[in-house]
């Protein structure tokens, strides 16, 4: 099979997609500028397809399409559901480069529930954006409290960013953000500080 030089996946037009050919040029004039040859053989497929389809999974949170079924049923109690150490992983918008930690999740439902399974999805599809930490914190608070229509939400989020560890900006090695939608109780407020703590 002969290929172009650039070639489409196909799905270009869609929005359910990357632009993939874009991508693809990108990537090369990336390569170029830090003086690498993007013709050589180890880097070949790093343009051509593999850099485009690390970053078409790694922006699914763009697209409505790829947002897990987040179908409710019925809440026996509204008694508050916690939900620690979700993985995370997001790309900083700043330098595109990973961050990584974990999640926690408390809600008080008005009536619905979702699979605790759901929670751990819906927050690998927030995190697949370029974001920053604060703002993907309230997101997936406010995501939450919408999709599960609940009372109130609130939202942990630790991580790591490369960004800073690799390039040695920071000594701090881990940053915590977090987001409230609606108020918990004081009392729903120590139950999920202590699911945290007894997590960590
Ligand atoms: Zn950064």
């Amino acid at each position: 099979m002969t290929r172009q030089q650039y070639h489409s996946n196909g799905t270009d037009a869609e929005s359910d997609s990357i632009d993939w050919e874009k991508a693809q040029r990108a990537t090369r004039m990336l390569l170029e500028a830090v003086g690498e040859d993007p013709d050589r053989d180890g880097l070949k497929d790093t343009w051509e397809r593999r850099v485009p389809a690390a970053f078409k999974t790694l922006t699914e949170g763009n697209r409505d399409a790829e947002k897990p079924d987040m179908r409710t049923f019925v809440a026996e109690t509204n008694d508050l559901v916690i939900k620690t150490g979700i993985p995370v992983y997001s790309l900083c918008e700043h330098h595109i480069l990973p961050y990584h930690g974990v999640a926690h999740i408390a809600y008080r439902p008005d009536g619905d529930i979702v699979g605790l399974s759901k929670l751990a999805r819906y927050v690998r599809w927030r995190s697949r954006r370029l974001t920053v930490q604060e703002g993907l914190t309230a997101d997936i608070a406010e995501g939450l409290a919408d999709e599960v229509d609940a009372e109130a939400v609130r939202v942990e989020l630790t991580a790591t960013h490369l960004c800073e560890a690799m390039r040695g900006v920071e000594t701090a090695s881990e940053t915590t953000t977090q987001s409230t939608v609606g108020e918990l109780t004081e009392n729903e407020r120590r139950r999920f500080r202590s699911a945290v703590d007894s997590h960590e």
